[in-house]
């Protein structure tokens, strides 16, 4: 097997991602020592139980020696765990997170963390909607995008290129392909391809859950595939979309207004009986389904390749 690229790999926050990045650095020999923290003492035994590394009692005896520390916790709390990890961290370790939300995460780590410490924020483009260390699995960042936000400021800094280098490569070992790019933009790449999706998918359930309730419509029963896929994303973690939407306000709100003026010109097709601006809509979208299968980031199956049509 190759060199590890970290001797000592702390990740704070043993969910989803914290536990899918322990199990893909231990399967993948990328951290030689991978210790493991979280606030919740039921979780720490449960990451014991699944052995997902050496779990520690506190955040900073998990930093402590670290040459790498990921944040997996959500986006509000950034600044609270660096924070209360800050003294523990050693002079020229890398620290980094995987929020989905990253000029929010650059400001609150920067705040927090000492001076000499690289802080590089990341993300990871891969995820499910369920949480929780059981949920993890080590191939969840094969093929996916991860991206790099490093501040600007720091590429004058003595070693920052180094250990941009160095936190590449480790995803890199981790099966994903690298990104650089500056926060502002991912963040408003993100807010039209992960956070307004994930917003409509919270809204449309509420909206038929509700329409439920008052008209006496079997709307959840009769759900056809098309409203099946949007509960799935909307049973997302709320804590963690909460804090995406507080952290990302600018740009959602942004493409929540070209969103709305897009809807309205449909509503008014409809009402107006306009089928040639329904059809050409539709054309479009169907072309843009058929570049992201093309580009190998979807399934070109049908119903995503489920076996079984949506239960009656
Ligand atoms: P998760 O499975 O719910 O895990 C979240 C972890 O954060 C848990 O360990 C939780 O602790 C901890 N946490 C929550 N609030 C905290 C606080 N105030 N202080 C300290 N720890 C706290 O969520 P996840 O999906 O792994 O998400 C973690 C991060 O990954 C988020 O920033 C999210 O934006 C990002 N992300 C998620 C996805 C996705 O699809 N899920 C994809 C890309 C990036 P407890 O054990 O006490 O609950």
């Amino acid at each position: 097997m190759t060199d590890p690229v970290f001797k000592r790999l702390a990740i704070l926050g043993i969910g989803l991602i914290g536990s899918s990045i322990a199990r893909a650095a231990a399967e993948t020999g990328a951290a030689e020592t991978i210790a493991l923290w979280d606030r919740d003492a039921d979780v720490r035994a449960e990451a014991t139980e699944l052995g997902l590394g050496q779990v520690a009692a506190s955040g900073q005896e998990a930093v402590r020696g670290a040459d790498c520390v990921i944040l997996c916790v959500p986006v509000g709390a950034l600044g609270e765990v660096t924070g209360a990890v800050a003294s523990a961290l050693a002079p020229g370790a890398i620290l980094t997170d995987v929020g989905s939300v990253k000029t929010a995460a650059a400001a609150a780590m920067a705040a927090a963390a000492p001076d000499g410490v690289f802080v590089i924020p990341g993300h990871p483009i891969a995820g499910t909607e369920a949480s929780g260390p059981a949920a993890g699995f080590a191939t969840l960042f094969t093929g996916a995008w991860h991206i790099l936000t490093p501040p600007p400021d720091s590429a004058d800094t003595a070693g920052s290129a180094e250990a941009l280098a160095a936190l590449s490569g480790f995803w890199t070992r981790l099966g994903a392909r690298v990104e650089t790019m500056d926060a502002e933009r991912h963040d408003r790449v993100l807010a039209i391809t992960s956070h307004l999706p994930h917003l409509i998918a919270f809204n449309i359930v509420a909206t038929a859950y509700d329409m439920e309730r008052v008209d006496e419509q079997d709307v959840v029963k009769y759900s056809a595939g098309g409203f099946r896929d949007f509960t799935r994303i909307a049973a997302s973690d709320p804590t963690m979309w909460r804090d995406v939407f507080l952290a990302n306000k600018d740009a959602v709100l942004e493409t929540l207004g070209r969103f709305s003026e897009d809807l309205a010109a449909l509503q008014r097709a409809i009402r107006w009986g306009d089928g040639d601006a329904l059809f050409q809509e539709f054309t479009r979208a169907r072309r843009i389904r058929k570049a992201i299968i093309d580009a190998g980031m979807d399934s070109a199956e049908v119903n995503f390749g489920r076996d079984k049509p949506p239960p009656t």
